[in-house]
């Protein structure tokens, strides 16, 4: 990324979202802190923004000295494994207020007035597979034997985001829970799909104009509960369900 660009934008961050000040909250669990949590949460950010792919690459970065002038002078730079401590014991109560922050800015701000789609403010909903792996889990993993019978972990997420024109800006997620001792069944993706609108809703209010989702949610329930909130629901239904569609259809006709 061209260097000015990235100060620039860097820039508009910290004045407008008051970015420096919330990175200077954020915790983690390590106990002598020779490097400070919030000099490693911005090169992390780094990493993001510069789309770097690995921990190997970002190590190649710190080496080569690529983040020095974005701190001040005597500021010093972590190692690799510091980086990997800070965020195996991060406090993530600290992101989620941050998150939360920047999207009241963003609303405060009225990016959305002119809405994502043909004036309207539209919302995405959909369930995602998240941290997969066959050797790492934890007590909260969700787990699925493949053919070979190698056990996978991994854990499921509904997640909330702006679409149509940019910025696609996630609203918020939910982690679905694991089943339950009374229950063989995980927690199905719409429970988790209504929690977070509700939670949205309480936190930003009319957060969109129009909730749309896939084939997935064409229940009652789920449309009941958009409703409830002021919010018009689309759901994408699938052709293999055309008996649907074409009930649909029919009484559109008679309209
Ligand atoms: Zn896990």
């Amino acid at each position: 990324m061209n260097k000015c660009y990235l100060k620039q934008m860097l820039t508009y961050f910290f004045k407008v979202y008051h970015l420096a000040e919330k990175i200077k909250g954020l915790k983690d669990g390590r106990l002598n802190l020779q490097i400070e949590t919030s000099t490693i949460s911005f090169i992390v950010l780094l990493t993001f923004i510069c789309r770097l792919k690995s921990f190997n690459r970002l190590e190649h970065w710190l080496k080569k000295e690529r983040f020095k002038n974005l701190f001040p002078k005597k500021t010093r730079l972590p190692h690799i494994d510091t980086i990997r401590r800070s965020l195996s014991s991060f406090d993530i109560n600290g992101l989620n207020v941050l998150h939360d922050h920047v999207i009241k800015t963003i609303f405060k701000n009225k990016v959305f007035r002119n809405g994502t789609i043909d004036g309207i403010k539209v919302a995405a909903i959909d369930g995602v597979e998240i941290f997969e792996s066959n050797k790492k889990s934890c007590e909260k993993c969700l787990t699925r034997v493949d053919k070979q019978g190698i056990t996978h972990y991994f854990h499921r997420a509904v997640v909330c985001a702006t679409v149509g024109s940019d910025p696609h800006i996630v609203l918020g997620y939910e982690i679905l829970e694991p089943k339950k001792d009374c229950s063989d069944k995980d927690e199905g993706e719409i429970t988790g799909g209504k929690r977070l609108i509700r939670k949205l809703y309480k936190k930003f209010h009319h957060f969109a104009d129009v909730i749309v989702a896939d084939a997935l949610y064409c229940r009652a329930s789920w449309i009941t509960e958009v409703l409830a909130i002021g919010m018009d629901a689309v759901i994408r239904v699938k052709d293999e369900r055309l008996h649907i569609v074409k009930d649909a259809l029919g009484l559109f006709q008679s309209r």
